[in-house]
């Protein structure tokens, strides 16, 4: 992984950032938190936004047994996604989780 120096003298590293609302890969510096893309890491915004774009929308959570299960739209299978096991659910802000594939959906 390559690293650079910052203005301020802090090091700029690979991160994990927020940018419209998306958690994409990011440089970000040590010191200051200033925040910085490469061309690759903007493509993956665009990506992802260009996905979000094709499934975003109201879902249905339904009763299946004695768990829950969300209602995913087909669209998503585009993508890899499959019935079968998640990697991980957790919580990711006061009202959303996140659902975690252990390989890249979108890359
Ligand atoms: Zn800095």
């Amino acid at each position: 992984m390559k690293t650079s120096t910052c203005k301020c003298g802090g090091n700029i590293k690979q991160d994990r950032c927020f940018a419209e609302g998306f958690l994409i890969d990011c440089m970000k510096c040590d010191k200051c938190s200033e925040t910085l893309f490469t061309p690759e890491q903007t493509k993956q915004l665009i990506r992802l936004r260009d996905a979000n774009k094709d499934i975003e929308g109201k879902r249905k959570i339904i009763k299946v047994g004695s768990s829950i299960a969300a209602l995913l739209p087909k669209k998503v299978e585009a993508y890899g996604v499959k019935e079968g096991i998640v990697d991980s659910i957790r919580v990711l802000s006061s009202n959303s989780l996140e659902i975690k594939f252990n390989n890249d959906i979108i890359s």
